[in-house]
Protein backbone atom coordinates (compact mmCIF):
# COMPACT_ATOMS: atom_id res chain seq x y z
CA UNK A 1 0.00 0.00 0.00
CA UNK A 2 1.00 3.30 -0.47
CA UNK A 3 1.69 5.63 2.22
CA UNK A 4 3.14 9.39 1.92
CA UNK A 5 6.44 10.34 4.17
CA UNK A 6 6.58 13.54 5.41
CA UNK A 7 10.12 14.94 5.13
CA UNK A 8 11.04 18.84 6.83
CA UNK A 9 13.11 20.98 4.75
CA UNK A 10 15.44 22.42 7.59
CA UNK A 11 16.45 25.94 4.97
CA UNK A 12 18.76 28.90 6.38
CA UNK A 13 17.82 32.36 5.49
CA UNK A 14 19.43 32.05 2.35
CA UNK A 15 17.98 29.11 1.36
CA UNK A 16 14.58 29.87 2.17
CA UNK A 17 14.62 32.89 0.39
CA UNK A 18 15.26 30.59 -2.13
CA UNK A 19 12.15 28.24 -1.82
CA UNK A 20 10.03 31.39 -1.26
CA UNK A 21 10.67 32.88 -4.79
CA UNK A 22 10.54 29.49 -6.11
CA UNK A 23 7.35 28.64 -4.78
CA UNK A 24 6.04 32.70 -5.94
CA UNK A 25 7.61 32.52 -9.33
CA UNK A 26 5.95 28.88 -9.96
CA UNK A 27 2.63 29.88 -8.82
CA UNK A 28 3.23 33.23 -10.70
CA UNK A 29 3.78 30.99 -13.83
CA UNK A 30 0.81 29.33 -13.05
CA UNK A 31 -1.54 32.41 -13.17
CA UNK A 32 0.35 33.56 -16.10
CA UNK A 33 -0.92 29.76 -18.05
CA UNK A 34 -4.25 29.79 -16.47
CA UNK A 35 -5.07 33.38 -18.17
CA UNK A 36 -3.88 32.57 -21.95
CA UNK A 37 -5.54 28.92 -21.15
CA UNK A 38 -8.84 30.55 -20.00
CA UNK A 39 -8.95 33.24 -22.15
CA UNK A 40 -8.24 31.29 -25.23
CA UNK A 41 -9.86 28.34 -24.17
CA UNK A 42 -6.54 26.39 -24.52
CA UNK A 43 -6.58 23.25 -22.07
CA UNK A 44 -4.48 20.75 -24.16
CA UNK A 45 -1.22 20.66 -22.63
CA UNK A 46 0.80 19.82 -25.69
CA UNK A 47 -0.62 23.69 -27.52
CA UNK A 48 -0.28 25.33 -24.54
CA UNK A 49 3.18 24.31 -24.45
CA UNK A 50 3.84 25.69 -27.87
CA UNK A 51 2.45 28.83 -26.56
CA UNK A 52 3.66 29.56 -23.41
CA UNK A 53 6.83 27.55 -22.45
CA UNK A 54 9.29 30.06 -23.79
CA UNK A 55 7.72 32.55 -21.30
CA UNK A 56 7.61 30.64 -18.64
CA UNK A 57 11.55 30.17 -18.95
CA UNK A 58 12.21 33.53 -19.70
CA UNK A 59 9.68 35.63 -17.37
CA UNK A 60 9.33 33.29 -14.44
CA UNK A 61 12.92 31.72 -14.69
CA UNK A 62 12.04 28.57 -13.61
CA UNK A 63 14.17 25.50 -15.40
CA UNK A 64 12.77 23.53 -17.68
CA UNK A 65 11.19 20.52 -16.06
CA UNK A 66 9.57 23.17 -13.81
CA UNK A 67 7.79 25.06 -16.92
CA UNK A 68 6.56 21.58 -17.98
CA UNK A 69 5.12 21.21 -13.95
CA UNK A 70 3.48 24.26 -14.19
CA UNK A 71 1.42 23.92 -17.69
CA UNK A 72 0.62 20.37 -16.40
CA UNK A 73 -1.01 22.00 -12.82
CA UNK A 74 -2.70 24.48 -14.70
CA UNK A 75 -3.93 22.06 -17.29
CA UNK A 76 -5.21 19.41 -14.40
CA UNK A 77 -6.97 22.18 -12.60
CA UNK A 78 -9.31 23.20 -15.68
CA UNK A 79 -10.15 19.07 -15.91
CA UNK A 80 -12.94 19.57 -13.34
CA UNK A 81 -14.18 23.39 -14.23
CA UNK A 82 -13.75 25.29 -17.72
CA UNK A 83 -15.97 27.90 -16.50
CA UNK A 84 -13.75 30.08 -14.10
CA UNK A 85 -10.60 31.29 -14.33
CA UNK A 86 -8.24 29.70 -11.62
CA UNK A 87 -6.01 31.38 -9.40
CA UNK A 88 -3.20 30.08 -7.69
CA UNK A 89 -2.06 30.53 -3.96
CA UNK A 90 1.87 31.98 -4.16
CA UNK A 91 2.28 28.66 -2.04
CA UNK A 92 0.60 26.19 -4.14
CA UNK A 93 2.47 22.71 -4.17
CA UNK A 94 5.20 22.16 -6.14
CA UNK A 95 5.48 18.49 -8.19
CA UNK A 96 9.60 17.80 -8.36
CA UNK A 97 10.67 14.54 -10.30
CA UNK A 98 14.50 13.17 -9.62
CA UNK A 99 15.33 14.91 -12.65
CA UNK A 100 15.12 18.45 -9.87
CA UNK A 101 15.62 17.25 -7.32
CA UNK A 102 16.88 14.23 -5.68
CA UNK A 103 18.29 12.97 -1.74
CA UNK A 104 22.25 13.15 -0.88
CA UNK A 105 22.56 11.04 1.86
CA UNK A 106 19.39 10.77 4.65
CA UNK A 107 20.21 14.37 5.82
CA UNK A 108 20.39 16.48 2.58
CA UNK A 109 18.01 16.82 -0.08
CA UNK A 110 19.35 18.55 -3.55
CA UNK A 111 16.83 20.73 -4.95
CA UNK A 112 16.63 23.05 -7.90
CA UNK A 113 15.61 26.36 -7.38
CA UNK A 114 14.70 29.86 -8.92
CA UNK A 115 18.17 30.59 -7.23
CA UNK A 116 19.68 27.37 -9.01
CA UNK A 117 20.25 23.94 -7.47
CA UNK A 118 20.93 23.95 -3.79
CA UNK A 119 21.07 21.47 -0.84
CA UNK A 120 19.11 22.11 2.31
CA UNK A 121 19.43 19.77 5.18
CA UNK A 122 16.40 17.76 5.85
CA UNK A 123 14.79 15.53 8.98
CA UNK A 124 12.36 13.26 8.87
CA UNK A 125 11.47 12.52 12.67
CA UNK A 126 10.20 9.28 14.01
CA UNK A 127 10.57 7.69 9.86
CA UNK A 128 14.41 6.84 11.18
CA UNK A 129 15.43 6.65 7.76
CA UNK A 130 13.79 7.52 3.87
CA UNK A 131 13.04 3.79 2.65
CA UNK A 132 14.67 4.74 -1.06
CA UNK A 133 13.81 2.23 -2.97
CA UNK A 134 10.25 2.50 -2.13
CA UNK A 135 9.72 5.66 -3.66
CA UNK A 136 7.22 5.83 -5.59
CA UNK A 137 6.73 8.28 -8.52
CA UNK A 138 7.15 12.13 -7.88
CA UNK A 139 7.51 14.33 -4.93
CA UNK A 140 5.76 17.41 -3.74
CA UNK A 141 6.79 20.29 -1.95
CA UNK A 142 4.87 22.20 0.13
CA UNK A 143 4.89 24.62 2.47
CA UNK A 144 2.26 24.70 5.48
CA UNK A 145 2.78 27.07 8.83
CA UNK A 146 5.68 28.68 7.17
CA UNK A 147 7.37 25.26 6.70
CA UNK A 148 8.54 23.21 4.12
CA UNK A 149 8.44 19.75 3.27
CA UNK A 150 8.36 16.73 1.14
CA UNK A 151 6.00 14.98 0.75
CA UNK A 152 6.88 11.44 -0.81
CA UNK A 153 5.27 8.73 -1.67
CA UNK A 154 6.00 5.17 -0.86
CA UNK A 155 5.62 1.90 -1.15
CA UNK A 156 4.87 0.14 2.06
CA UNK A 157 4.57 -4.10 2.69
CA UNK A 158 1.27 -4.82 3.90
CA UNK A 159 1.72 -7.04 7.09
CA UNK A 160 1.04 -10.62 6.84
CA UNK A 161 -2.80 -11.31 7.37
CA UNK A 162 -3.92 -12.52 10.83
CA UNK A 163 -6.09 -15.97 10.31
CA UNK A 164 -8.71 -14.50 13.17
CA UNK A 165 -9.83 -16.66 16.13
CA UNK A 166 -12.46 -13.84 17.28
CA UNK A 167 -13.83 -10.75 16.48
CA UNK A 168 -13.62 -7.50 18.13
CA UNK A 169 -17.24 -5.35 17.58
CA UNK A 170 -16.44 -1.51 17.86
CA UNK A 171 -19.62 0.34 18.33
CA UNK A 172 -18.92 4.46 17.99
CA UNK A 173 -21.18 5.36 20.39
CA UNK A 174 -22.91 8.67 22.35
CA UNK A 175 -20.91 9.15 25.35
CA UNK A 176 -17.62 7.42 24.09
CA UNK A 177 -16.10 8.01 20.78
CA UNK A 178 -15.65 3.99 20.77
CA UNK A 179 -16.84 1.43 22.98
CA UNK A 180 -15.64 -2.33 21.95
CA UNK A 181 -17.05 -6.12 22.74
CA UNK A 182 -14.30 -6.57 25.05
CA UNK A 183 -15.75 -3.87 27.53
CA UNK A 184 -13.25 -1.32 26.91
CA UNK A 185 -14.48 2.53 26.72
CA UNK A 186 -12.47 5.00 24.66
CA UNK A 187 -13.31 8.06 26.00
CA UNK A 188 -14.73 11.43 24.15
CA UNK A 189 -14.20 13.55 26.66
CA UNK A 190 -11.16 15.45 25.46
CA UNK A 191 -12.72 16.17 22.51
CA UNK A 192 -15.84 17.35 23.61
CA UNK A 193 -14.51 19.38 26.02
CA UNK A 194 -11.92 21.54 23.94
CA UNK A 195 -15.06 21.88 21.53
CA UNK A 196 -17.31 23.28 23.96
CA UNK A 197 -14.86 25.60 25.64
CA UNK A 198 -14.03 26.98 21.90
CA UNK A 199 -17.93 26.90 21.23
CA UNK A 200 -18.33 30.57 22.85
CA UNK A 201 -15.15 31.98 21.60
CA UNK A 202 -15.80 30.67 18.00
CA UNK A 203 -19.44 32.49 17.70
CA UNK A 204 -17.97 35.74 18.84
CA UNK A 205 -15.38 35.36 15.83
CA UNK A 206 -17.94 34.67 13.43
CA UNK A 207 -20.36 37.64 14.98
CA UNK A 208 -16.97 40.13 14.39
CA UNK A 209 -16.55 38.53 11.29
CA UNK A 210 -13.25 40.77 10.31
CA UNK A 211 -10.60 39.03 7.98
CA UNK A 212 -8.15 38.94 11.30
CA UNK A 213 -11.29 37.10 13.30
CA UNK A 214 -11.46 34.83 10.57
CA UNK A 215 -7.96 33.97 10.29
CA UNK A 216 -8.27 33.63 13.95
CA UNK A 217 -11.11 31.04 13.39
CA UNK A 218 -9.46 28.75 10.60
CA UNK A 219 -6.54 28.77 13.64
CA UNK A 220 -8.66 27.57 16.15
CA UNK A 221 -10.46 24.42 13.83
CA UNK A 222 -6.73 23.86 13.06
CA UNK A 223 -5.96 23.37 16.25
CA UNK A 224 -9.07 21.12 17.22
CA UNK A 225 -8.79 19.07 14.27
CA UNK A 226 -5.17 18.35 15.20
CA UNK A 227 -6.54 17.69 18.91
CA UNK A 228 -9.22 15.46 17.44
CA UNK A 229 -7.06 13.40 15.06
CA UNK A 230 -4.35 12.51 18.06
CA UNK A 231 -6.98 11.56 20.08
CA UNK A 232 -8.12 9.03 17.11
CA UNK A 233 -4.84 8.00 16.58
CA UNK A 234 -4.47 6.85 20.30
CA UNK A 235 -7.88 5.09 20.19
CA UNK A 236 -7.03 3.39 16.74
CA UNK A 237 -3.57 2.37 18.00
CA UNK A 238 -5.13 0.60 21.38
CA UNK A 239 -8.00 -1.18 19.26
CA UNK A 240 -6.02 -1.91 16.44
CA UNK A 241 -3.00 -3.71 18.53
CA UNK A 242 -5.62 -5.49 20.47
CA UNK A 243 -6.93 -7.19 17.52
CA UNK A 244 -3.67 -7.79 16.10
CA UNK A 245 -2.66 -8.91 19.93
CA UNK A 246 -5.63 -11.65 19.70
CA UNK A 247 -5.73 -12.45 16.62
CA UNK A 248 -8.97 -10.54 16.33
CA UNK A 249 -10.75 -9.64 13.23
CA UNK A 250 -12.12 -5.91 13.91
CA UNK A 251 -16.34 -5.32 13.13
CA UNK A 252 -17.61 -2.16 12.62
CA UNK A 253 -20.68 -0.75 11.18
CA UNK A 254 -21.42 0.60 7.86
CA UNK A 255 -20.80 3.60 7.21
CA UNK A 256 -23.99 4.89 5.82
CA UNK A 257 -25.29 3.00 8.90
CA UNK A 258 -23.80 5.54 11.33
CA UNK A 259 -25.66 8.71 9.46
CA UNK A 260 -28.95 7.07 9.69
CA UNK A 261 -28.12 6.44 13.39
CA UNK A 262 -27.39 9.99 14.37
CA UNK A 263 -31.28 10.81 14.08
CA UNK A 264 -32.08 8.12 15.76
CA UNK A 265 -30.20 8.35 18.86
CA UNK A 266 -30.06 11.76 19.58
CA UNK A 267 -27.72 13.80 21.74
CA UNK A 268 -23.79 14.82 21.40
CA UNK A 269 -24.75 15.72 17.93
CA UNK A 270 -22.01 17.68 17.17
CA UNK A 271 -19.53 14.23 18.16
CA UNK A 272 -21.45 12.45 15.55
CA UNK A 273 -21.62 15.15 12.92
CA UNK A 274 -18.09 15.97 13.43
CA UNK A 275 -15.32 14.76 10.90
CA UNK A 276 -13.56 13.58 13.57
CA UNK A 277 -16.01 10.72 14.31
CA UNK A 278 -15.64 9.21 10.75
CA UNK A 279 -12.29 9.92 10.54
CA UNK A 280 -11.92 7.79 12.98
CA UNK A 281 -13.49 5.09 11.01
CA UNK A 282 -11.56 5.45 8.27
CA UNK A 283 -8.73 5.22 10.33
CA UNK A 284 -9.84 1.77 11.95
CA UNK A 285 -10.15 0.51 8.02
CA UNK A 286 -7.15 1.96 6.68
CA UNK A 287 -5.02 0.90 9.60
CA UNK A 288 -6.24 -2.04 9.86
CA UNK A 289 -6.12 -3.51 6.76
CA UNK A 290 -2.04 -2.27 6.71
CA UNK A 291 -1.55 -4.52 9.88
CA UNK A 292 -2.99 -7.56 8.44
CA UNK A 293 -6.21 -7.14 10.43
CA UNK A 294 -9.55 -7.91 8.49
CA UNK A 295 -12.13 -5.81 8.67
CA UNK A 296 -15.71 -6.80 8.63
CA UNK A 297 -18.47 -4.05 7.96
CA UNK A 298 -22.14 -4.87 9.01
CA UNK A 299 -25.77 -4.16 8.71
CA UNK A 300 -26.07 -0.78 11.24
CA UNK A 301 -29.94 -1.55 11.61
CA UNK A 302 -30.34 -1.78 15.36
CA UNK A 303 -27.44 -2.63 16.73
CA UNK A 304 -28.30 -0.42 19.89
CA UNK A 305 -31.71 -2.07 20.18
CA UNK A 306 -31.40 -5.68 19.58
CA UNK A 307 -30.62 -7.66 23.01
CA UNK A 308 -27.47 -9.70 22.42
CA UNK A 309 -28.57 -12.78 24.31
CA UNK A 310 -31.88 -13.11 23.19
CA UNK A 311 -32.29 -11.00 20.01
CA UNK A 312 -35.54 -9.47 21.15
CA UNK A 313 -35.57 -5.75 18.90
CA UNK A 314 -37.20 -3.14 20.82
CA UNK A 315 -37.93 0.36 21.22
CA UNK A 316 -38.18 -0.42 24.88
CA UNK A 317 -34.81 -1.96 24.72
CA UNK A 318 -34.08 1.49 25.38
CA UNK A 319 -35.53 3.01 28.45
CA UNK A 320 -32.53 5.72 28.47
CA UNK A 321 -30.36 6.82 26.10
CA UNK A 322 -27.03 5.28 26.98
CA UNK A 323 -28.80 2.38 29.09
CA UNK A 324 -30.18 -0.72 27.52
CA UNK A 325 -32.50 -3.24 29.25
CA UNK A 326 -34.24 -6.19 27.45
CA UNK A 327 -37.94 -6.00 27.72
CA UNK A 328 -38.30 -9.97 27.81
CA UNK A 329 -34.83 -11.63 29.11
CA UNK A 330 -34.09 -8.66 31.42
CA UNK A 331 -30.66 -8.28 30.26
CA UNK A 332 -28.99 -5.02 31.61
CA UNK A 333 -25.59 -2.54 30.25
CA UNK A 334 -24.67 0.23 28.69
CA UNK A 335 -26.22 0.76 25.46
CA UNK A 336 -22.94 1.62 23.34
CA UNK A 337 -21.34 -2.10 25.51
CA UNK A 338 -24.58 -3.26 24.01
CA UNK A 339 -24.11 -1.94 20.43
CA UNK A 340 -20.85 -3.22 20.59
CA UNK A 341 -21.56 -6.86 21.34
CA UNK A 342 -24.13 -6.71 18.59
CA UNK A 343 -21.88 -5.77 15.73
CA UNK A 344 -19.48 -8.81 16.78
CA UNK A 345 -22.84 -11.15 17.16
CA UNK A 346 -23.34 -9.73 13.36
CA UNK A 347 -19.94 -9.88 12.39
CA UNK A 348 -19.47 -13.52 13.49
CA UNK A 349 -22.57 -14.71 12.25
CA UNK A 350 -22.36 -13.15 8.59
CA UNK A 351 -18.75 -13.41 8.23
CA UNK A 352 -16.87 -16.88 7.25
CA UNK A 353 -13.57 -15.20 7.06
CA UNK A 354 -11.52 -18.58 8.31
CA UNK A 355 -12.85 -22.03 10.09
CA UNK A 356 -12.14 -22.53 13.40
CA UNK A 357 -12.82 -20.76 16.80
CA UNK A 358 -14.55 -18.00 15.12
CA UNK A 359 -18.04 -19.70 14.61
CA UNK A 360 -18.38 -21.27 18.50
CA UNK A 361 -21.31 -18.84 19.28
CA UNK A 362 -21.27 -20.31 22.50
CA UNK A 363 -18.82 -17.56 23.30
CA UNK A 364 -20.48 -14.86 22.15
CA UNK A 365 -22.18 -13.06 23.40
CA UNK A 366 -19.72 -11.57 26.31
CA UNK A 367 -22.05 -11.61 29.23
CA UNK A 368 -19.62 -11.74 31.97
CA UNK A 369 -18.55 -8.47 31.00
CA UNK A 370 -18.48 -5.47 33.48
CA UNK A 371 -21.48 -3.61 32.20
CA UNK A 372 -23.62 -6.29 31.60
CA UNK A 373 -26.10 -7.46 34.54
CA UNK A 374 -29.58 -9.42 35.09
CA UNK A 375 -31.98 -7.89 36.71
CA UNK A 376 -34.01 -10.57 37.48
ZN1 LIG B 1 -32.93 -10.27 25.89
Amino acid sequence: MLKTLQIKLLPNDAQREALIDTFVQFNGACNFVSGIAFERRLFNKVFLQRIVYRDIRERFGLASQLAVRVIAKVVETYKTDKTVFHEFRDYGSIVYDPRIMSFKGLDQVSINTVHGRIRIPITIGKYGKIPFQRIRGQCDLIRKNKIFYIMVAIDVPDEPAIKPKDIIGVDMGIENIAVDSTGKYYSGDDIREVRERNADLRDRLQYVGTKSAKKHLKKLSGKESRFARNTNHTILKEIVQKARGTSSAIAIEDLSGIRKRTTVRKGNRYIHNSWAFYQLRLFIEYKAREAGIPVIVVDPHNTSRECPECHTIDRGNRPERSKFKCISCGLEGEADFIASLNIRNRAAVNQPIVTGAIFDHSILPVASSKALARSC
